[in-house]
């Protein structure tokens, strides 16, 4: 397996939908040793491609995903998806077992509370909208998967942003406001006054992105509900940055690391 100075390229599947993700695709599409392509779900209308080939969709299951690997004689496979996508880093890990094709996880560290912080750390979303039961006006910022699970909250006003608009149940009170980040902590302390915000939900999902939220909320002294993150599958390799990804890839294809910037600007509007 691998590349070497006159070798075969090392194919490389990246599952993706996070900026790690087109960070790890950029550095290695079109380097000599790599032949990489980004798998996204296809759930946002609009995403942000990453550089080089791209598929989208499901594969069906654990065993679709396996078929895949085989058909498309993938050597080694990075789940850069996001920290709360658990089915398919499940799916992606046993696929691996089933093939002994190698694997790594990245995920980007979550969020460090502050000093200053008030947060409620909850399990799950089910918890978060016990939580969530407690507050007048609060500010969901979840994406729209499962904002369904809020839907019984008759009391508490909410104000729903989401990239696109959730699809099943939604509570009775609210406000939809489809935008995409990133957005800055003036914006945020900003939406959190005009709608008399008295709790900020989110998920624990890490990352710069996102993070002007939880500034603006630590400015305002709002308190935070966080949805902790699933559990990683075992027995995968793993490690939370892009440089350590990319050593790995340059590991695995046999060659010396490769110097590479990976702190650079984001380029276009990213999924978060
Ligand atoms: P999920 O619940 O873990 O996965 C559900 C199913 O979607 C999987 O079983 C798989 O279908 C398909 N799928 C998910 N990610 C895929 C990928 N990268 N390529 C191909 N198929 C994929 O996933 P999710 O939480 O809905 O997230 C979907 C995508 O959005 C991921 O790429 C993730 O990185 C990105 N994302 C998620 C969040 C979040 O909060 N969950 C936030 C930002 C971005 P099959 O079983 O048919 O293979």
């Amino acid at each position: 397996m691998g590349g070497d100075e006159i070798g075969a390229a090392l194919k490389v599947l990246i599952l993706g939908g996070t900026r790690e993700a087109r960070q790890l695709a950029g550095l290695a599409t079109g380097e000599r040793g790599f032949d990489v392509v980004s798998s996204l779900a296809g759930r946002v209308a609009r995403p942000v491609l990453p550089a080089g080939a791209v598929r989208v969709g499901g594969f069906g299951g654990v065993r679709g995903l396996r078929d895949w690997l085989a058909d498309n004689g993938i050597e080694v496979i990075v789940d850069a998806t996001h920290p709360f996508a658990a089915t398919i880093s499940a799916h992606a890990a046993q696929a691996a077992r089933m093939t002994g094709v190698p694997i790594l996880q990245l995920r980007r560290p979550g969020w460090p509370q502050q000093p200053d912080d008030h947060w409620l750390r909850v399990p799950d979303m089910a918890a978060a909208a016990a939580a969530a039961a407690g507050f007048e006006r609060v500010f969901l910022t979840i994406g729209r998967q499962h904002v369904g699970e809020f839907a019984d909250l008759d009391e508490t006003w909410f104000l729903i942003r989401a990239i696109d608009p959730p699809t099943g149940p939604v509570p009775p009170q609210h406000l939809l406001l489809l935008a995409r980040g990133p957005f800055t902590v003036e914006q945020e302390i900003a939406l959190l006054r005009e709608h008399r915000i008295d709790a900020l939900l989110t998920k624990d999902s890490g990352g710069d992105l996102t993070e002007a939220k939880m500034t603006a909320a630590r400015h305002e002294g709002i308190p935070v509900i966080v949805v902790d993150r699933p559990p990683l599958p075992a027995g995968a390799d793993h490690t939370d940055t892009v440089a350590g990804a990319w050593d790995w890839l340059c590991a695995r294809s046999g060659r010396d690391r490769i110097p590479a910037e990976t702190d650079g600007p984001v380029v276009g509007l990213e999924g978060i």
